[in-house]
């Protein structure tokens, strides 16, 4: 699709590992908003959150590619290129269930 990012080739079709943000649903913390690792299909709380957890997982892991998901924005942000691509309905993941929301 572009080519300033050519991790944008390896974007799978993930499930979504948990309704709500993985790590903060296991200590009870609270998100803003929801990103979708594309690799493996973490699910982790954006950099407005207090725990940062998508941002977290990709200095775990090294995946690069994660979607906004909550519900899915049509979008997907590569932490290694930083940039914005939009995502096509067809490729964009649907919800799993109800996304708990604090806001
Ligand atoms: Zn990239
Ligand atoms: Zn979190
Ligand atoms: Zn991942």
């Amino acid at each position: 699709m572009n080519a300033n990012c050519p991790h944008l080739e390896d974007i799978r079709t993930v499930t979504p590992s948990a309704l709500g943000c993985e790590e903060c649903l296991k200590i009870g913390s609270r998100w803003l908003h929801l990103r979708l690792c594309r690799t493996c299909g973490h699910v982790g709380c954006c950099d407005d959150s207090p725990h940062r957890h998508a941002t977290q997982h990709f200095h775990a892991t090294r995946h690069p590619l994660i979607e906004g998901y909550d519900p899915p924005e049509g979008w997907v942000w590569c932490y290694v290129d930083e940039v914005f691509f939009d995502l096509p309905p067809e490729l964009t993941t649907p919800q799993r269930g109800p996304i708990p929301r604090y806001y």
